[in-house]
């Protein structure tokens, strides 16, 4: 069977050449006669994996050395708890701009005093919340926000200001597919299965002088600091995860880098909306100032043909558009394995499917 245009959510497509190198190395990979699976953790030949991803991170984000590079388990999700575990000990803010926030939020207050200081819930979080800089709290431990939502398509088209007070930042879901200047944040981390490679690692950067401050009870593998001294090996690592997200960022960088990759990414988006807004069939459900680069959200007419929709462009080999359970609709992720030719086969079909539906 031929290759499908995957616009999954995450776990999500993956460049075919990072692949292709994986299927070659799978049973030998160089001359040790084994694959990268059955090599421990610590032998010459596997930190030289290791140690080339992290290369790889710091080179493509432009990450400063007094800045750590983690790769730990638990995804995005373990990092939930993380954050408050490591930095969290007399109050921090949070912004709920999408359901991961919230759980975030949720997650956070088990383990001390957090605020939400700004909230698009009652919206339905079709947009980024509005702000005031004023309601920070100028003594807080950092700020949290979410780069991307997900589900419902939304991105902060700017940063919010918070003076000496570290920002935290979820980037799952929009890591390496744009420029972000990484001294702007304290923390920035993500899942890796959207934009850096298979599941199992949580990518966490970390400005050095917010370590040592983890709570006494903090699980030691969620503990950047003891994580840090450790070379991210305190314990087994997710060595494959590793080696492939290093293969997924070699093809990054051939692409020509982060840079190149959001212009992009720019245009696959810009050929999607626009279609959506040149239509009266489709109707783009984020707000149009906070739109995704990423996951970009919308709905037919009625739930009916949302179905029918997904049914259809799933016949055509574009899979795995259906929106999240818990907005409905349809959701196109366009990560940066995405070809601009799949999401030029996906207006195409859009516009068929317009054409053969419209009253
Ligand atoms: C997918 C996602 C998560 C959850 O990631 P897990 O690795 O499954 O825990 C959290 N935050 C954002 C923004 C996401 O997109």
């Amino acid at each position: 069977m031929d290759r499908v245009f995957n616009f999954a959510a995450g776990p999500a497509a993956m460049p075919v050449e990072a692949l292709e190198t994986a299927a070659r190395e799978m049973l030998c990979y160089k001359d040790t006669g084994m694959s990268v699976m059955e090599m421990s953790h610590r032998s010459k030949m596997y930190l030289d994996i290791f140690n080339e991803t992290e290369a790889l991170v710091r080179e493509l984000m432009g990450v400063p050395d007094d800045y750590a590079v983690l790769f730990l388990q638990g995804g995005a999700t373990g990092e939930f708890a993380a954050v408050p575990l490591n930095l969290l000990s007399r109050s921090a803010d949070y912004i709920d701009s999408g359901n991961f926030a919230h759980g975030a939020l949720v997650e956070a207050q088990k383990y001390g005093t957090v605020r939400c200081v700004a909230s698009s819930r009652e919206a339905g979080y079709t947009r980024i919340p509005e702000w005031n800089a004023a309601d920070f709290d100028p003594d807080a431990d950092y700020l949290y926000i979410t780069t991307n939502n997900t589900i419902f398509g939304t991105r902060y088209a700017e940063l919010p200001e918070t003076g000496r007070v570290p920002l935290v930042a979820d980037m799952s879901s929009n890591i390496l597919s744009e420029v972000y200047d990484v001294r702007r944040f304290g923390v920035i981390y993500a899942g890796a299965q959207k934009n850096i490679g298979p599941a199992g690692i949580a990518l966490v950067i970390v400005r050095r002088d917010l370590l040592g401050h983890a709570h006494p009870d903090c699980p030691k593998v969620l503990d950047w600091t003891l994580m840090d001294k450790n070379g991210s090996m305190l314990n087994t690592p997710p060595t494959y995860a590793i080696y492939m997200a290093g293969l997924c960022l070699k093809w990054l960088k051939k692409q020509g880098g982060v840079a190149a990759m959001e212009q992009v990414n720019v245009e696959k988006a810009k050929m999607l909306y626009d279609l959506l807004d040149a239509s009266a069939f489709y109707r783009p459900t984020a707000e149009k100032r906070f739109r995704s680069r990423m996951n970009v959200t919308f709905t037919t007419p009625s739930p009916e043909l949302d179905a029918a929709f997904v049914k259809e462009a799933a016949q055509a080999g574009l899979v795995n558009l259906k929106g999240h359970r818990l907005v409905g609709g349809i959701r196109a992720s366009i990560y940066n394995a995405m070809p601009v030719e799949g999401v030029r086969a996906l207006a195409d079909f859009m516009k068929k499917f317009e054409m053969e539906n419209e009253k």
